[in-house]
This record gives structure tokens, sequence and C-alpha cells, in this order.
């Protein structure tokens, strides 16, 4: 998608009153108080000035230039990442932005994970996030999946969040990041950090930008891209989330977004194929999908991350035993169909982890341990999913 910044007098006129004190005067008799926002890090590559951080404190940009700071190997030492070669690059907050949690970015390579795992003991899982980092934060607080400090505390276990990090609410990149630095602790712990793609990443990274945040709007502006471009192929958490399944299998529960159609038994996909096709075209235009009938069933409605047929009045139990057979597990874990809490169907076979966190209010957890479902409360505390 092309961004073509309508940058007209009155736009530039508002952005230099946000810039200058935060105030905006509407009119002779209101004072609107412009909301002083804090954002970032938007990371991107850049041939000849290496990589650069951007910020937005208190309404301005704040740019790092990588080259023009010698990585301290001495305090990377410190820090948490999987790969301390030389393209690790750590950025530290400007003083300016206090109200942002992440206090140092690492970034460093990417690879794509595997999509099945076996012996898992400990599993976590949620969904739906849409940008609300403070109840996401203190429901894993709550359960102790991670510290005080936000940093990783299940150990071995694996959590699993089921797509849909990005829209609707204006915390998306304090959540991204810190799933970003959950990913490497996890990793280092022995244990898995599974983000999958939901029909929200797939549709802010092909450029639909229907529900994304006014907030964000500050962040096109003073950067001159479209919220699709903070996040394209030359930005570090785009090419993060590039690299990520959608679909993922551990012990018997497969984990993807939305759901599994019986139009999957037509395509006779496995797990890995339909992960690799999706990575392989995220980018891809719709005429592109449209000559394609693999790539449209798989980014269409009755595709991995949109499907909701397993909520219909009517879904027929024989559908389901079909594709738990198919893929061999007992169990599937789904979100993006929105309830009031962790619901199982089907004696459990279908579980439904979109419990409402995008509301902003509250939230709760799935966790399997030796195959025993239970629900996480908001409050921390569990109940035995019936
Ligand atoms: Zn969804």
């Amino acid at each position: 998608m092309n961004y073509k910044p309508s940058f007209n007098l009155l736009n530039a006129l508002i952005i230099i009153l946000l810039m200058a004190g935060g105030q905006l005067i509407a009119s002779e008799n209101t004072t609107v108080q412009a909301s002083q926002i804090d954002d970032g890090p938007y990371i991107f590559e850049h041939s000849i000035k290496g990589n650069q951080a951007h910020w937005i404190c208190k309404n301005q940009l704040v740019t790092q230039n990588s080259n023009l700071k010698e990585i301290d190997k001495g305090r990377l030492t410190n820090e948490i990442s999987i790969n301390k070669s030389t393209t690790d690059i750590t950025f530290e907050k400007p003083a300016l932005c206090q109200s942002l949690s992440t206090s140092t970015v690492t970034t460093s390579v990417i690879s794509v994970s595997k999509d099945e795992y076996q012996n898992v003991e400990n599993i976590v899982a949620l969904s739906d996030i849409h940008g609300r980092f403070d109840v996401f934060k203190k429901l894993l607080k709550n359960h102790k999946i991670i510290d005080e400090y936000s940093n990783w505390q299940f150990g071995t276990g694996h959590m699993v969040i089921t797509g849909d990090v990005f829209d609707r609410g204006e915390q998306v990149n304090e959540v991204l990041w810190l799933l970003y630095k959950l990913e490497k602790q996890a990793l280092l712990a022995g244990g898995r950090l599974h983000l999958l793609m939901g029909n929200h990443e797939q549709m802010v990274l092909r450029g639909d930008l229907r529900y994304v945040h006014d907030k964000y709007n500050l962040a096109e502006k003073l950067l001159n891209r479209s919220y699709d471009q903070l996040y394209n192929q030359q930005t570090v958490i785009g090419q993060w989330l590039r690299s990520k399944n959608t679909i993922v299998k551990l012990n018997n529960t497969l984990f993807l977004h939305g759901g599994i159609s019986t139009d999957w038994l037509e395509h006779k996909l496995n797990i890995t194929k339909a992960n690799q096709l999706l990575r392989a075209h995220i980018d891809d235009d719709n005429d592109e999908i449209k000559k394609n009938d693999v790539l449209q069933f798989l980014l269409r409605s009755n595709g991995p991350t949109w499907y909701r047929g397993f909520f219909n009045n009517d879904y027929s139990e024989k559908s389901l035993s079909q594709l738990l057979k198919y893929f061999g597990v007992s169990r599937f874990v789904v979100g993006h169909t929105t309830q009031t809490q962790v619901l199982g169907l089907f004696d459990n076979k279908i579980v439904a982890v979109d419990s409402g966190i995008k509301n902003g209010e509250s939230g709760e957890l799935l966790f399997i341990e030796n195959n025993n479902l239970t629900r996480g409360l908001f409050n921390g505390k569990r109940q035995v999913l019936h």
C-alpha cells in the first residue's frame, strides 16, 4: 500500500501546536488539553545510517542512530538475548519517555520456530490482547507467568498467544515489545513463547488499517509513514512478526486464532505447509491471492484466522471429530470469537480463549497441565474448566 501524506497547512499547524506545549486552542472559549503521547520504539533498518530507533516522547519525535553508539559488549552481557552476535543492537529509552515500560531494546537475529512440540508439561494460553497492555500484564503477573519487573517467570512452560495483538487498544507497541523480550527470556529458561498470527496481524501487515487506534495517527505523521509501514519488512518488529507461525501443536492440542473449517480437508494441508504459505504470502496484494486457491482459503473467512464456525449453534460434532482425527489431536484452542470467560465446548474438545481482554477490564488464561484444564481468573485464582 502506498502512503501519500496529505499534509496540509492545518495539519502542520496542529502538529506545531501539539509539539509546542501539548495544548491545542480549539476556539476562543474552549481549550482542549491534547494528550501527551509516549510511543515506540519503532526501529527501522536504514541502508546508510544503520538501525534507527524512533520514539515519540510527549508528542515529540526522538531518534537514535545505532552507528552513533558504540555497542558496549559489557552492558550487553546483562541483557537477555539469544544471539550475542554483532547483529545485536541495544537502544535505551530516552529520558523524556518515562511512561514507556521498555527501558532497553535489544534486536537480534530472527528465526522461525518449530510448530510442533511433545512432552510439554505446562502450557498457558490467551488471546486477543488488542493493545490492552495493562490487563494483559496484570493477568500474567497475577498468575506468576511474569514477575513484578515483567520478566519471564514461567520456567520451562510454553505460553501461547493465539493472535490479535494489534488494533482497537492504544498500547499495541508496549505489548509487542514485552512479547519480544519474553520470547527470548522463555527460550533461555527452556520454555517457549508462541506468538501466533491472528486476522488483525494479517490486516495490519497487509495495510487494512480500519481498526487502528487514533493515537497512532501521531506516529504516522511524525514518521511520515502509514501504520502498516511502521511494521514493514524494514522494521525490527515487522521482521519478527513475519517469522511467526499461525498454528502450533503442543502435545495433543492444536492452537490457532479462528478455527478449522472442513474446507481444510479438501486442501490436504499439514500444519507446517500452512504456516509456510501464510508466512511467504503475508505481503501479497489481493490480486495475487485471488489467483491462488489455497491462499484464497487460508486468508479468507473459512481460513484458520477468520473461521467462526466452531461457535455456530448447529455446529456438528461429526465435523469436529473428523478434524481432530485429521490433525491427531484431542482439542482445538482458539481465540477470535469473544466470550466472557475461557469456555469449553463439546467436552473441552474446543476451548475458546478470547475472554474479552479487548474490553480493557479483565481477562482469563487457560492452563493445561498434565492434560488438566483450568481457567486462570483475572484475580489470580484458578477454576477447573468444565
Ligand atoms: Zn480475530
